[in-house]
């Protein structure tokens, strides 16, 4: 148990405790002996150069984003090109104020070797737009395998004037990669770690000096659950993340066909001209190919085993499958994006009728193309 007064962190000044790891303000048991007391966070930060994942939920994240309009800041808010919608903040434009914002499309080294890196950007700015999201620019890159670095260091060497920088994403975007990779190339650990209060939350956020007496200030992360990601178990996580380019899978389909992606999603063919679908998803996810009249039946039968992932066991705790219509006018081919799962395009001269099934709360939505 923590110690009976309250007790705060001498890096960042947040509360410290040391119940639950992973939230704002943990430290653990042992290192309360210490003197000074400083919270996990912050002693990684100040030992290894090294930021950790720190997650909120909405009502604090939206407080925080607010809180962050109130500042001179250069917003740099990170996605996730493997889920761009599910990973893209809504209502950052309207929180942030008059800040400038850059858009930095992380996991890019996950994309297919030969894609266009105009074309992406091009449609990152076309996905940002429709959002009312204004950014000053949009940078691609690979925190993981340090692609497109120069270009965000450049970015933002060009945009903050002498504002701070405020790094924000949802979790699981590469936020603390990045973050890393920043210090490394810009800190000065010399100085000290500062706190920063916001009016009206609980937040101290940590502001990581930079060589020029401008920080970067490093935001929890928030949790969507409308991603996949989210709602599965540790194992079936790594699964569902791609750790090297992928490799579409492609499938020619007539109406009346369902494909399974283990027992996590399902796509069924209900109506259109004979046409490829093109599964941009983690090779270690089978997709599994049936009649739709079967598909029900094979799902009763066979999820947890044939379909899988999830196991037996990790799909009692996953919400049940609920169906999302979706139409592929004439002409166009259309990328069905699963949140955390990945996409599929189709599409013909005649358009398609699709249903998609994905656990209840997953964000499903049918955009433009990516590639
Ligand atoms: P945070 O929750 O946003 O701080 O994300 P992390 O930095 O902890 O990264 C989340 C996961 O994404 C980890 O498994 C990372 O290895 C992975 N990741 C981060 N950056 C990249 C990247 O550029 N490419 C790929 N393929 N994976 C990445």
């Amino acid at each position: 148990m923590i110690k009976e007064e309250t007790i705060y962190c001498t890096g960042c000044g947040v509360t410290l405790q040391n119940e639950a790891t992973g939230s704002l303000g943990y430290v653990p048991a042992e290192a309360m002996q210490k003197e000074p007391i400083i919270c996990q966070r912050c002693y990684r930060i100040k030992h290894y150069n090294e930021s950790s994942s720190i997650t909120l939920k909405q009502d604090d994240f939206l407080k925080l984003l607010g809180s962050i309009g109130q500042a001179k800041a250069l917003v740099v808010n990170i996605v996730d090109i493997f889920d761009f919608e599910g990973s893209m903040i809504s209502g950052l434009a309207r929180f942030v104020g008059n800040n400038p914002i850059v858009l930095v499309v992380n996991k890019i080294d996950l994309l297919p070797k030969v894609t266009n890196t105009n074309r992406i950007i091009n449609w990152v700015q076309r996905r940002a737009k429709e959002q009312g999201l204004k950014v000053v620019d949009v940078v691609l890159c690979s925190a993981k395998k340090n692609m497109g670095f120069d270009r965000v260091i450049a970015s933002l060497q060009e945009h903050r004037g002498d504002r701070d920088i405020y790094v924000v994403g949802a979790t699981n975007v590469g936020k603390s990669t990045l973050i890393n990779r920043l210090i490394a190339d810009f800190s000065d650990l010399e100085a000290e770690l500062t706190t920063s209060h916001y009016p009206g939350t609980t937040l101290d956020l940590v502001k990581i000096p930079l060589d020029d007496g401008k920080s970067i200030v490093d935001t929890p992360g928030i949790v969507y659950e409308h991603r996949l990601t989210e709602l599965v178990s540790k194992r079936d996580l790594n699964r569902l993340m791609p750790d090297k380019p992928l490799k579409p899978m492609v499938f020619q389909l007539n109406e009346g066909q369902t494909l399974f992606f283990g027992a996590l999603a399902r796509i069924d063919f209900i109506k259109g001209e004979h046409q490829s679908f093109t599964c941009y998803t983690s090779n270690a996810i089978q997709i599994h190919r049936t009649k739709l009249e079967r598909a029900d039946e094979l799902y009763a039968e066979h999820k947890g085993e044939m379909l899988a992932p999830p196991s037996k066991a990790d799909l009692e705790e996953l919400p049940k499958l609920v169906k999302h219509p979706f139409h592929i006018p004439k002409g166009k081919k259309m990328d069905v994006q699963i949140s955390g799962l990945g996409w599929i395009k189709a599409g013909s001269d005649l358009g398609a009728d699709l249903a998609v099934h994905a656990p209840k709360g997953v964000k499903v939505v049918l955009r433009e193309s990516l590639i």
